[in-house]
Order: structure tokens, then C-alpha cells, then sequence
């Protein structure tokens, strides 16, 4: 019997599924997208269910106002590990489908490629090429181009061709212009360009046989330093897949989508290769989308989001740099996407490779203790040498905008030998606080619990945290003084500070201030490899996924926030922060070295790190994280909430944990630790609190959680705060 109902998960904040009659004329499939009433609004869902069953009365029921597609939207596989991700980040499915969809289709167009008009020359047009076109350029310049075959009418646009000048060569009957659709073309026989003078040395040669010799999912971690030979291996694997027909997915982080990078695999296949960010246009990631799935692309790389990809084939997902932390979601559905690619390539029957320097601990636990194959570069495929490595004791030591005398030696040496030095510190704007003198009043933002920052720049002051800003005070708001003074560093501040200290070098900044313009961190990047600038500053956005040949001196200026810091993961990534900015340094015909200035130059970590190595530091920490029951070891899930009433977000965590704890499957395995205020115990005006549960195993935790949910959800204090789950957090704050 033909169903009656169709039930639709909507983005809407509600963790449940709305019930629409199907009219006689309307045929909704499970997985293709509908429209409906909703309230006042009509919104786009995605059906889930088909049925003859409704708990309401069929009278209360309204009914289905259009169907949009005929086939679903995500193939079976991908629909599944989507709907898994709602369940396992505890995220409303409608909205989690919602969020997996390009935008396009959020709106309800449809789901296939915009027909794209192309020009060509017709038979009479032939006959004219040697026409003199006197001053009309811009017919001269069609027809040339033209003569080189047809012409997508987008690139007349960029050249800024009117449409008139068109009109004008039609009505003469010389051009004329088809409507296509792009179609898969057979890619090309000669599939792969690599260069001949590349020999896979015998670790790659080992990684790639590895894989290659094992059919279905199995996940791999590749772990090589920087120059290792990673990216020639990923290329390695990739090649064959293509060959059979396959398509493949690489993840890189935010940072990491470099021209150069997509360049590497543009150049080296003959395939259509598709890049997925943020920076598309809505057009743009629909038509990049629907090439994966409709076996256009062989293939795609991009940020997290690229994940939800449906691809028509795929054969194998690599993870590049996957320990790096804009994989993991902050907000919505807080979904890992190196966790989530892994379930994918396991949902797929694929292998999955995840590459980095620096593995996250969470990966070389599962590489150490066997779930993962483990496959290691040691070598430096290039011709780099190790780094040197130093600390710089500062304790008692005067520094002048952070810097210390014996830093300010080192990087003297190095400019005067005509090298570019590279200073890293994690703070962006002029000084961290503004102090009055004589009675030490701080300006600090009035809704939350953090100081504002000093912005010379802009002369502002703004708060990092909840973005507002004021135009700089110059008289205290304790005593009236007008003696205002900087605390602590910033980027800002070191800049300034090195074009007094080095004025015959050009000094650039790097930071989220300073590339706010789109393009213009591509643009900065560029110009440090021209050697335009000399002393490069910046965040831990400057390590990233860039190499500077002629830098040869680092300096990490303020690593000891890290090693003493409430976050336990602080000091791992200050190990790959490390490593990294170690491995883009120098070459052999120009050696580079590390300073770290510190006030614990014994710690025993930063020794583990400096005289031994990454594995040995991340040995130490793990039986660290061992003895303290924390992840790899635990599976740990912060519930956030806040309020403008500090008591209500308390009392609502209590109740969490009194309904975690008093669930049937709360055992020995289980803890619940506060709830306790949040590190920023105030953040734009409301109060905010956690409670963190910590579990032995990943299924006990996915169980208690899933059957708590509800009643969480319905306790009578849950609609006085703004709350969240954040399963698996990646960051403690
Ligand atoms: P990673 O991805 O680990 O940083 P890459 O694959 O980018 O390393 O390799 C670093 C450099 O070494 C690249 O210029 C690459 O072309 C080169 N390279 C990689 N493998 C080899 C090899 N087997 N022989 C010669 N050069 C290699
Ligand atoms: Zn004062
Ligand atoms: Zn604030």
C-alpha cells in the first residue's frame, strides 16, 4: 500500500521528526529533500521515514507542499554515517542532515548541474577570422578566441565581453552558443605525470605496499617528519585507485589549502581534481559537490566539510597534518572529522591514511596498541637537515617586548648573514592588559571575565573573547590617573619593538589581524618566500603547512603558558607547534635553529622534546595521561551550559549529574567530575559552567549518554540556560 506519511527531519533546535501527509500527486523518497509548512515558514527537510502511522490524529497532520528530489540526496552509505554522527554527537538529525547538504540544495534547488551556456564559431564565422574588426576590440578579441575552439560564456564574463559585443557577432551569423551539461569523460589513458627523476625510496616504497596489499578498510598511520615524503605517497596510493576507476578524498586542515598543495595533484594526474573550503560561493561548492557525485571528479580535496562529500566511487580517504585541531567542530554538531573519516572509509570498505609529523596521541595509541597499521618515514626525502635546538633560560633576564639579550644576539647573527628569523608568540594585538600605574586598576570587559586586549594599531581596546571593542581610554577608571601602562605582549607589541631594534630589515606580521582581507595571507606567504621581509612574526598561524627554505632561526618566545596550562592537551601542542616550526626551518647548505625562551628550561618535557624526539616526548605524556585516566586511555564528554543566573547553570548541571549517576549503566567506569565554573567563568555577559563525565570505553559512554539524552533534555532547568554536549572535547574551555 502506497504510505500516507512522511516523516521529516527539519533544521530546526529540536531533537525530533515531524509527520507531513503525502498528497496523491506527490511521491517523497526516503533521503531526497521536501518542502513543508512549518509554523508560519515553509522549510526544506529531509524525509527519513515513510509510513501509514502517525501518533497524532491524520487531522492535525498538514501536508507535504513540494518534492524536490527524485533520487536521494546522499548515497546509502554516506545518508547512514550522517545519521550516525547525530546519534554519536548527540546533534538533532535534522539539523546535522541540514548542515551536510551545500547550501543550494538548503534552499531547495535542485540537485544537478545549472546548465552552462558555451560559444563557438560557426561555418560562416570561420571565413572571417581575417576580418578587420578596426575599433571594435572587443569583437576582434572574441573571435580569437574563438578560434582556438568554443568558449564557457563565464570566461567572457571575467574578460568583461558584454553581452552586446555577442548580440553584435550572432545577429551577423558568425558566433553561436550551446547549452551543455558537464559529463564524465573517460579520464585519459596516460593517467599520471610523475617525474622521472623520482625514485620512491625504500620506506615510501614499504608504506605504499602496505596498503595496497590489503583489500577493504584498514586504517594506516603514516608518521614522517616534514620532507619526509608523505604527500609523495599519498600521491602514490592514489594512482592506482584512479587507474580502477576510483575516486579519492584528502582532508587538510583550515590552513593547509595552499596553491602550492593543490597544485602537487593537479600537476601530477589527469583527472579533474575538486577543492572544497570555506571561501566558495554557493555555485561554486554545489558544482564541486555534485562532481564528486557524479563521478566527475577523481579528486577532492578540502577542509573538515569535504568529509560529507557523496562521492559515485571513492577508493581511499587520506588525512593530511591529521592531528591539527580545525578538524574538530566548535559549535553545532562538534563532529571530529578525522574520527568521522575513519567510520567513513570503515562504512565504505576503504582504506583510510592518516599522515602527520606529530601524530595527535589519541592516533599513535591506536597505532601503538595495534588497532592501526603503523608505517613510518624516518628519512627526509629532500635534502634538509635536523635542526639545532636551544632554550633560553630567562628566568631574572630583563625582556624588552618579551625579547631576551641572548635572543636578540642570536637573531642579529642570522639577519647579518643574510637569512630570514621567525618569531612565534600566541597572542595577538599590542599588550594583553592595560594597567593603571599608580593604582593598578585593569580595564576589563565588562561581560566577561578576561581583560581587554591593547590594539595600537586600530587604538582600541576589544575583548578577544566576546568581540567588543572601545576606542582607547587614557585616564583610569579606579582613581582618575592618566598614567595607563601596557601589560604583557602581543604580536603587535614585538613588531613594533623589532623595527626599533633591526630598522635596516623589513619586519611582517602574521595573524588573524592582520589577514583579515581575503587573499592577503596567500599574498603575505608569498612575499616571505620572495625574501621581501627579513623578521616574520606571528601566531601559530605562521607554522602551518608552509615551508621558508631561508629561515633559519626560530624562536618559540612564551612557551611556558603551555607547560603549566588547566588544558591537558596544551602541552602536546606545544610539542607539535614545535616540531612543525623545527621542520620548516632551513636546508643543508643553511642549517636551522630553535630557541624556546622559558623560565623552566629542566622541565622534564621540553628535555624529552628537545634532546630526544617527538615519540619520546609523546611516551612520556601518554603514561602521564594513563595514570590520570585521560584520553587515549578515557572517553570524556563537557557538558556546557550558561545563563545570565549563575545558580540556574549550576543547579542545571547538578541535575545532569545526578541523572548521569543515577542511570542503570553508571559503574566504576564512569565518573562525573563538578560541575565547576568554566575556565572563563563569565563570557559576554552570562555565566558559564561545565561538568565533565569520564568514561573507560567509547560504547559505554556512547549508551549512557544516548539513554540520558531525553531526560537531560526535559529536566526542569533546561530551558533557563543555553546548553551543549560536546562529545570527545578537544578543547577544555
Ligand atoms: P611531506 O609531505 O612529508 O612533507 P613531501 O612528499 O612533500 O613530504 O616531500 C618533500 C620533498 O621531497 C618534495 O619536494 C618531494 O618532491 C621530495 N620527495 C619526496 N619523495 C622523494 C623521493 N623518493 N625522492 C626524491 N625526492 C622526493
Ligand atoms: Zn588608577
Ligand atoms: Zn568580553
Amino acid at each position: 500500500m502506497r504510505p500516507s506519511i512522511a516523516r521529516v527531519a527539519l533544521p530546526v533546535p529540536l531533537d525530533k521528526q515531524f509527520d507531513y501527509l503525502i498528497p496523491s500527486h506527490l511521491f517523497p523518497i526516503i533521503g531526497g529533500r521536501v518542502s513543508v509548512p512549518f509554523g508560519r515558514q515553509t522549510l526544506t527537510g529531509v524525509v527519513t521515514e515513510l509510513t501509514q502511522h502517525s501518533e497524532f490524529p491524520l487531522a492535525q497532520l498538514k501536508a507535504i507542499k513540494a518534492v524536490m528530489d527524485n533520487q536521494p540526496v546522499w548515497p546509502t552509505p554516506l545518508y547512514e554515517l550522517i545519521r550516525w554522527c547525530s546519534q554519536y554527537y548527540q546533534h538533532p538529525l535534522g539539523d546535522t542532515l541540514h548542515n551536510a547538504m551545500p547550501s543550494a540544495l538548503r534552499k531547495g534547488k535542485v540537485a544537478d548541474f545549472a546548465t552552462q551556456v558555451e560559444w563557438q564559431l560557426t561555418e560562416q564565422g570561420k571565413n572571417q577570422l581575417m576580418h578587420n574588426f578596426g575599433r571594435a576590440v572587443k569583437q576582434a578579441k572574441v573571435m580569437k578566441r574563438l578560434e582556438h575552439g568554443p568558449c564557457p560564456h563565464q570566461e567572457f564574463i571575467e574578460e568583461e565581453i558584454s553581452s552586446s559585443v555577442l548580440k553584435t557577432l550572432t545577429e551577423k551569423g558568425w558566433i553561436a552558443s550551446t547549452e551543455i551539461k558537464p559529463k564524465r569523460h573517460a579520464w585519459p589513458k596516460e593517467l599520471c605525470n610523475q617525474p622521472a627523476d623520482l625514485r620512491i625510496n625504500k620506506e615510501q616504497a614499504v608504506a605504499i605496499a602496505t596498503v595496497n596489499s590489503k583489500s577493504g578498510f584498514h586504517s594506516y598511520l603514516l608518521e614522517g617528519v616534514t620532507g619526509s615524503g608523505k604527500t609523495e605517497v599519498y600521491l602514490n596510493l592514489i594512482k592506482p585507485r584512479l587507474e580502477q576507476g576510483q575516486q579519492a578524498l584528502v582532508l587538510v586542515p583550515e590552513i593547509g589549502l595552499t596553491p602550492q598543495t593543490i597544485n602537487r595533484f593537479k600537476k601530477r594526474f589527469n583527472v579533474p581534481v575538486e577543492v572544497i573550503h570555506s571561501g566558495l560561493n554557493e555555485t561554486e561548492r554545489l558544482n564541486a559537490w555534485l562532481s564528486a557525485r557524479d563521478n566527475i571528479a577523481g579528486i577532492v580535496i578540502g577542509t573538515r566539510s569535504a568529509l560529507l562529500t557523496p562521492f559515485a566511487n571513492l577508493g581511499i580517504i587520506i588525512v593530511d597534518e591529521e592531528h591539527d585541531a580545525s578538524y574538530k567542530q566548535q559549535d553545532s554538531l562538534r563532529y571530529h572529522a578525522r574520527d568521522v573519516a575513519v567510520m567513513r572509509a570503515n562504512k565504505e570498505q576503504i582504506p583510510i591514511v592518516l599522515g602527520s609529523a606529530t601524530p595527535a596521541l589519541e592516533t599513535l595509541h591506536n597505532a601503538l596498541s595495534g588497532k592501526y597499521h603503523h608505517l613510518t618515514l624516518t628519512s627526509r626525502a629532500g635534502l634538509a637537515v635536523p635542526t639545532t635546538n636551544k632554550v633560553i633560560d630567562v628566568k631574572g633576564l630583563y625582556l624588552e617586548s618579551g625579547l631576551s639579550a641572548p635572543l636578540i644576539a642570536e637573531l642579529r647573527k642570522h639577519l647579518s648573514a643574510g637569512n630570514q628569523v621567525m618569531l612565534f608568540l600566541n597572542r595577538r594585538g599590542f599588550s594583553p592588559a592595560l594597567m593603571c600605574h599608580e593604582c593598578g586598576w585593569i580595564a576589563e570587559c565588562h561581560r566577561c571575565d578576561a581583560y581587554y586586549t591593547f590594539h595600537q594599531h586600530s587604538n582600541e581596546i576589544r575583548c578577544h573573547h566576546c568581540g567588543s571593542q572601545q576606542h582607547v581610554i587614557h585616564q583610569c577608571q579606579g582613581c582618575g590617573s592618566t598614567q595607563l601602562v601596557t601589560v604583557g605582549v602581543g604580536t603587535e607589541q614585538l613588531e613594533s619593538q623589532l623595527e626599533q631594534l633591526f630598522p635596516e630589515y623589513k619586519t611582517i606580521r602574521i595573524d588573524r589581524d592582520s589577514t583579515r582581507r581575503k587573499g592577503s595571507l596567500e599574498s603575505a606567504l608569498e612575499s616571505i618566500k620572495r625574501n621581501e621581509y627579513q623578521i616574520l612574526i606571528g601566531t601559530q598561524m605562521l607554522a602551518k603547512g608552509h615551508h621558508f627554505p631561508n629561515v633559519t632561526l626560530v624562536a618559540l618566545l612564551d612557551v611556558d603558558g603551555s607547560l603549566y596550562s588547566s588544558d591537558f592537551r596544551a602541552s602536546e601542542r606545544l610539542a607539535q607547534l614545535f616540531i612543525q616550526v623545527a621542520g620548516r626551518a632551513g636546508r643543508a647548505s643553511k642549517p636551522g635553529e630553535v630557541l624556546l625562551q622559558t623560565h623552566h628550561p629542566e622541565h622534564s618535557l621540553l628535555q624529552s622534546l628537545l634532546n630526544k624526539n617527538y615519540r619520546h616526548f609523546a611516551d612520556t605524556v601518554l603514561q602521564e595521561r594513563k595514570l590520570a585516566l585521560l584520553p587515549p586511555f578515557t572517553f570524556l564528554t563537557l557538558f556546557r551550559a550558561e545563563a545570565n543566573n549563575c545558580d540556574d547553570v549550576e543547579t542545571f548541571l547538578r541535575q545532569v549529574r545526578h541523572t548521569l549517576e543515577a542511570h542503570p549503566l553508571f559503574d566504576d567506569n564512569c565518573m562525573v567530575l563538578g560541575p565547576t565554573p568554566a575556565p572563563m567563568a563569565k563570557r559576554a555577559g552570562k555565566s558559564r559552567w561545565q561538568l565533565l563525565l569520564q568514561v573507560s570505553t567509547r560504547s559505554l559512554m556512547q549508551k549512557l549518554l544516548m539513554s540520558s539524552r531525553s531526560v537531560i533534555s526535559q529536566l526542569p532547568h533546561a530551558k533557563k540556560v543555553r546548553w551543549s554536549v560536546d562529545i570527545e572535547p578537544q578543547d577544555l574551555s
